[in-house]
């Protein structure tokens, strides 16, 4: 980890971090926010643009429905209280990248506003405030290489122009990097799970920039604040936050001042770098936009929103643990995408036992993925495929040490189990005779076992099943084995 200086960990301990995060999500809608330009990624620049998006004279702008509803179900699912009446605004700068000068976004009425997350810290959970969600369109973009004249010239693509964001600011109240790792994980998390944004970092669909401070511990007041921007990727944000705190207070230990500034990460050498001193609001000249009504979300549209939430992770982690009796760890696994989780569910519900199948992916799926540094998404073991091992083992048609083999098949050869138990059914014995004479020999070898059986103590049944099984080296047809041995088990006793 890059340090700014040597500050001695007693000295960063008398100092405490006050972070708050603005996060901007691109939302999922085939058009533009206000016009019907596609929001297609990697289309070649400036093909997806118009009049409106490229800001020219008398264009007007006109909201697409589906944005609103997107930012509305994001809001619910962060827990904020959503504005019937909200309005958008225009903030003012000059950049390239922005033909029309300024940017539609929202400024004192906000989509909505009052919501937290919950986070896992140290000390148990914290709920992180959202001070607000508002809807914005995105800017273009600068292209600043990978052209033969890039040393002399910036190209524009304008495509992102009008592209519809949401802004969710977070309250000051994260007090560490970690917390903030933490509360973009859960925040992305949720996010996915509404499914109104792929939060494809790489492509800047989800982007992060950090508010952060330090002050004396105990003290009130919270200090002056840096801006990092553009960071992108969650574990850079946690190295800009640490390089960060420590240059803070290194200046202060030394007697300075921090300078409020927007400071550029570059990851390389993990290292801040000041950009520009900060803007403050006025500096941008909001003011309402005159070519829009004020976006109203009425109750009736509020509930019809509120409907298509689906449940989320944490809800649905708590549930998990009671209907499959799974630890907290596997149904964090499970729930780390929604679409895994869906997958795990429905297989789940499909099988004789859903239990079994949860127990499957602990005992056997997952030791296997870690031990190959595999994410579960990448399993070459479908869910379907670990419901259909956990019904043959269910139905006895094979036995627990006949799946790990097939498991183990599966991986090395990446392929389903479906697929690898059709070619490498293994050799059952399911000749009763067979099976017969070896009960047979089982119970003749085993006298004071039987004598205790038949007085009544049937929990030993599971001892002559292994036996016979130890016998055949596994491959006797269990649900055979157990039928029989019952049926010969009982007739002697007749005898
Ligand atoms: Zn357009």
């Amino acid at each position: 980890m890059a340090t700014a200086t040597d500050i001695s960990p007693a000295v960063r301990a008398r100092y405490e971090p006050v972070i708050g995060l603005e996060v901007h999500v691109q939302l999922l809608t085939a058009s533009k926010i206000f016009c019907s330009c596609s929001t297609r990624f990697g289309d070649p620049p400036n093909s997806n643009v118009c009049p409106v998006c490229l800001g020219l004279p008398g264009a007007l702008p006109v909201l697409n429905r589906k944005a609103a509803e997107f930012a509305t179900l994001a809001a619910m699912a962060l827990n904020c209280r959503v504005n019937e009446r909200s309005v958008f605004a225009r903030k003012n700068y000059f950049y390239p990248d922005l033909p029309k000068g300024y940017q539609i976004s929202q400024y004192d009425k906000p989509l909505a506003e009052f919501g937290y997350i919950e986070v896992k810290t140290n000390g148990g959970t914290k709920k992180i405030g959202i001070t607000r969600v508002h809807l914005e369109e995105d800017a273009g973009k600068s292209l600043h290489d990978g052209f033969p004249d890039s040393a002399d010239r910036t190209c524009l693509d304008l495509n992102r122009c009008g592209v519809p964001l949401i802004e969710i600011v977070s309250e000051p109240d994260l007090r560490s990097p970690d917390e903030a790792h933490e509360y973009l994980t859960r925040l992305k998390e949720i996010i996915l799970y509404t499914a109104v944004s792929d939060c494809n970092m790489e492509e800047g669909s989800l982007r992060c920039d950090a508010n952060v401070s330090v002050r004396p511990l105990g003290q009130e007041k919270f200090g002056t604040k840096t801006e990092v921007k553009n960071v992108n990727s969650f574990r850079f944000i946690r190295q800009a936050l640490e390089y960060e705190i420590e240059r803070q207070i290194a200046i202060l230990e030394s007697g300075g001042a921090i300078q409020q500034e927007t400071r550029l990460y570059n990851a390389d050498e993990g290292k801040t770098y000041g950009m520009r001193s900060k803007e403050e609001a006025h500096d941008y000249r909001y003011f309402p936009e005159p070519d829009l009504l004020p976006l109203v979300v009425d109750a009736a549209w509020q509930e019809q929103v509120r409907r298509t939430l689906p449940e989320l992770p944490e809800a649905r982690r708590a549930r998990m643990v009671a209907d499959y009796g799974i630890t907290d760890y596997d149904a964090g696994v499970l729930t780390s995408a929604k679409a895994l989780a869906d997958q795990f569910e429905e297989a789940a519900r499909g099988a004789r036992n859903p239990k079994r199948v949860a127990n499957l992916v602990q005992s056997e799926l997952l030791g296997r993925l870690k031990a190959k540094g595999l994410e579960i998404e990448q399993s070459p073991i479908s869910m379907r495929g670990v419901a259909m091992s956990a019904d043959l083992v269910e139905s006895g048609a094979i036995s627990g040490k006949m799946l790990k083999e097939l498991y183990d098949l599966a991986f090395e050869r990446s392929q389903d189990f479906p697929a690898i138990y059709e070619k490498d059914k293994p050799q059952q014995i399911t000749d009763a005779a067979a099976i017969e004479k070896i009960i047979d020999h089982v119970i003749a070898a085993n006298p004071k076992q039987v004598e205790q059986y038949r007085a009544g103590k049937t929990t030993l049944k599971g001892f002559f099943v292994g036996q016979v099984m130890k016998t055949t080296k596994g491959q006797a047809n269990p649900a055979l084995v157990n039928e029989l041995l019952e049926k010969k088990l009982a007739a002697d006793e007749r005898r």
